[in-house]
């Protein structure tokens, strides 16, 4: 059976059928540089992380490109706020964003271009766009794209311009669908760019924010490619403006299935920095989360349904992590600690399993098989029902999911009555119970484990 996808552009959930047999390229918007990621961020790069791994694991060799923005209206803005110079910042945190990858364990992308150093390429493009007329420049010395020049704009967004024809421009790289405008394609310089500039055919200045997607996909891609992610938020106008100018640029077509990821809320509001209503990872790894329980509880909701973020979410995931490890562990010592190996007994599992998440990625129903057959081998080891082949079935299907969730602990990690304590002593600081705190340190160190406090949490090390 073949993987179904919900295509944004079609509005219709189906048959994903890549350009190359057995090959998908995956671009994926990255992040702005100009802050700390929050975890509505890491929701959509989670989605993404789980598209992929799933990809892999269906036998597809994928190539991922993310691109890191880090030339674009917030980043200048934010350097001009702190008194940084632009690369400082946006090094900074595209540091700190490749440490939060790591520490919620999502698999790299094959390459995170920057934007600042594609700019050539940018170029090009607008180039094109201008010789072709799809392109002009106003008298600022800005470049823009004509949107009445191409007839299928609003396509992906679902407006229709003949309804709201418009002659107007904006300026700034982020707008509502309510309004589509003429957009920027290069921003002639202004004072406050300071010495944010390129030189190019049109003067000094700088690209666009849809620009730069545009001509870093086509660069590590080609110009016609399978899949384009991002948030819900990306589809207009970013996504929109993408499309338009690829196509009118290079010719032909550009991306074949667009999936986008729903918000993750807090309360009833979009998590965002403008807002100001967000966490950030290393906040919440001090609140008691794990990076498991964090990658549990960002993953296992369907990424196009929105998610209410709570901080009790912790104790559902802990929970349902727990029976995963718990079985693991039984089993293994079932088995006197062999490995898991293929085996036709689960078959029937992994192949419900592989139904629901073929079915757009549906990892709700995914899991509900999963816990119904925890709750069976349990029921089978403690009536001593259960055989050694099926014991190692089970391994193998276990570790098959891990490939998605990537929950399990590693084999040298530390054993789980001490991440007990660990977690026990976490959650009495956080409620400033210094004595039962130190108490279970003491504990910890007589078991011959020591835990440090760091930014990102605790961390626990053997004595030595
Ligand atoms: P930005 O750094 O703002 O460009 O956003 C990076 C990615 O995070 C984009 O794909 C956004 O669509 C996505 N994003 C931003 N806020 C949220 C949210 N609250 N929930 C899910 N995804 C989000
Ligand atoms: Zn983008």
């Amino acid at each position: 059976m073949a993987i179904k996808f919900y295509n944004t552009l079609t509005r219709k959930i189906q048959d994903f059928q890549p350009l190359k047999q057995g090959k998908v390229k995956l671009y994926t918007c990255g992040p702005t540089v100009y802050n700390t990621a929050h975890i509505g961020n890491f929701r959509t790069f989670l989605f993404e992380d789980l598209l992929k791994r799933y990809l892999t694991l269906r036998g597809f060799k994928v190539t991922h490109i993310m691109n890191l923005t880090d030339v674009d209206d917030r980043t200048i803005n934010e350097a001009n706020r702190t008194g940084e110079p632009i690369s400082e910042l946006t090094n900074k945190y595209i540091k700190q964003f490749n440490d939060d990858l790591r520490t919620l364990r999502v698999q790299p992308a094959d390459h995170f271009p920057r934007a600042t150093e594609h700019v050539r390429e940018m170029i090009e493009l607008v180039t094109n766009l201008m010789d072709s007329g799809y392109a002009y420049q106003a008298q600022d010395g800005s470049i823009f794209f004509a949107i009445d020049k191409y007839p299928l704009y609003g396509q992906l967004a679902h407006i229709d311009t003949n309804q709201q024809r418009s002659t107007e421009r904006v300026e700034s790289d982020d707008y509502s669908k309510e309004n589509p405008r003429d957009f920027t394609l290069w921003k002639a310089w202004k004072p406050e760019d300071g010495e944010v500039y390129w030189d190019s055919p049109w003067g000094r200045g700088r690209p666009g924010w849809h620009i730069e997607c545009s001509a870093m996909a086509t660069k590590y891609l080609g110009r016609h490619f399978d899949i384009h992610c991002g948030g819900v938020d990306n589809i207009f106008p970013h996504h929109e403006n993408e499309i338009a100018q690829s196509v009118c640029g290079y010719g032909g077509k550009f991306v074949n299935y667009w999936l986008h990821s729903e918000h993750l809320l807090l309360g009833d509001d979009k998590m965002s920095k403008s807002l100001g209503n967000f966490y950030r990872i290393a906040e919440l790894l001090r609140e008691g989360f794990t990076p498991e329980s964090l990658r549990y509880v960002l993953l296992t909701t369907h990424y196009r349904s929105k998610l209410k973020f709570t901080l009790d979410k912790h104790h559902e995931a802990q929970k349902s992590i727990q029976r995963i490890h718990e079985i693991h562990r039984r089993l293994r010592e079932f088995l006197d600690d062999s490995r898991g190996q293929n085996n036709d007994r689960l078959n029937n599992e992994l192949d419900e399993f592989y139904r629901h998440m073929d079915n757009d990625l549906d990892i709700a129903n995914g899991l509900a098989v999963i816990f119904d057959w925890i709750r069976r081998t349990n029921a089978a080891l403690d009536n001593h029902e259960l055989d050694a082949d099926a014991a190692r079935a089970g391994i193998h299907f276990l570790e098959t999911i891990d490939q998605l969730l990537d929950i399990l602990p590693e084999d040298s990690e530390v054993p789980e009555k001490i991440m007990v304590l660990v977690a026990k002593r976490t959650a009495a600081r956080r409620d400033r119970d210094w004595a039962l705190a130190d108490d279970l340190r003491d504990q910890l160190i007589s078991a011959g484990w020591e835990v440090k406090d760091t930014a990102t949490g605790p961390e626990v090390h053997p004595l030595k």
